[in-house]
């Protein structure tokens, strides 16, 4: 199989596009380097079967070429992380829906010759839903239009839109993931994310930031965990049209997360509440819970997350040692 994977330079695209160079498939990448990294691949750049090209999943043309040479399409490229999201809300809303509507029209150009494209969507799409676990078929909750955090859940749930009216009017065959907060190695804390900055803090002995009161939780999945469940999909013939929801259901409120990070590090850091306005700005809304039920996965593939949050925190906390 030859794959293509737009945002292949990010955190999870670099670990999926060495899972399928192991896997002994051919691997194109295409990444713009916004929140991705050369860093990223390159232990990959020599790779029997790799090849990456720099630039952005908008490029029309390039990315009719990249599909034509390929035969699934993962799109993981899009604009991620709270803080991005909330600091350039037009570059999020522009490169999420933009850059879906390109890769799908490409990969649905050739009658005879329609490629798969799993898209890359996210748990933020069921907003401030209070029905826990998360089920896929549960309704959506996103707040009012001025609080930018929610045009990240719109843009991805368009996308969604987007993806299944392909399958339903043209037979595109498509999959949709809806990825819960995926952590691991080479995750950056630049754009939010709060595994690697809290680990950061730790290990630096600054303060570790809890933004609001620290009572809200989540349930964070290994990107080991995440690149298995996308390789069991697309080998998952029933998947197509489909909608998944991938993630581990440990839950740990962010408090505990931070309590448990700072005694695996030992670290003599100080846990600081920082008040969500100060954080993100005014009227900020975060969701209080977010636990995927994985059922529907599970059932279609096999998949079981293997990694559980104490062997995640270890892996990070290694990478971070190491530097
Ligand atoms: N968070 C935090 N301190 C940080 C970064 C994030 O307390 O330095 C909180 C954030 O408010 C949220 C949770 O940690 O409640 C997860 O945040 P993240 O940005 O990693 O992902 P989200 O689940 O919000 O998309």
């Amino acid at each position: 199989m030859r794959a293509l994977i737009t945002g292949g330079a990010g955190f999870i695209g670099s670990h999926l596009a060495e899972a399928l160079l192991d896997a002994g498939h051919e691997v194109e990448v295409v990444d713009d380097l916004s929140t991705g990294s050369m860093e990223n691949i390159e232990h990959l750049k020599n790779r029997h079967g790799f090849q990456y090209v720099i630039d952005s999943v908008t490029n029309e043309d390039l990315l009719a070429k990249q599909t034509d040479r390929c035969d699934v399409v993962f799109h993981l490229a899009a604009a991620v992380g709270v803080k991005l999201i909330v600091e350039r809300p037009v570059h999020t809303i522009e490169t999420n829906v933009h850059g879906t509507e390109v890769v799908l029209t490409q990969a649905n150009k050739n009658s005879q010759k329609k490629k798969l494209v799993i898209v890359a969507s996210t748990s933020e799409v069921y907003g401030k839903a209070t029905e826990i676990p998360f089920r896929e078929d549960a309704d959506l909750r996103l707040g009012a239009t001025w609080k930018h955090r929610w045009a990240y859940a719109c843009s991805k749930a368009l996308d969604e839109f987007l993806a299944l009216a392909y399958w339903k009017e043209k037979e595109l065959p498509v999959i949709v993931v809806r990825l819960f907060n995926t952590v691991g190695p080479r995750q950056t804390g630049q754009y939010g994310m709060v595994v690697p900055n809290f680990v950061k803090q730790a290990l630096a002995g600054q303060p570790i930031t809890v933004f609001g009161d620290g009572s809200q939780s989540r349930s964070f999945t290994y990107v080991g965990d995440v690149v298995d469940a996308l390789m069991r999909l697309v080998d998952e013939p029933k998947a197509v049209g489909e909608v998944f929801n991938v993630g581990n259901g440990q839950e740990i409120s962010i408090l505990g997360l931070a309590e448990k990070i700072k005694e695996m590090t030992g670290s003599q850091s100080e846990i600081v509440k920082v008040p969500y306005d100060q954080a993100y700005g005014a009227g900020f809304e975060d969701m209080p819970r977010r636990v995927p039920d994985i059922t529907k996965l599970q059932k279609f593939t096999g998949y079981e997350p293997k990694v559980q949050l104490t062997e995640i925190l270890t892996r990070v906390i290694a990478h971070f040692q190491k530097g």
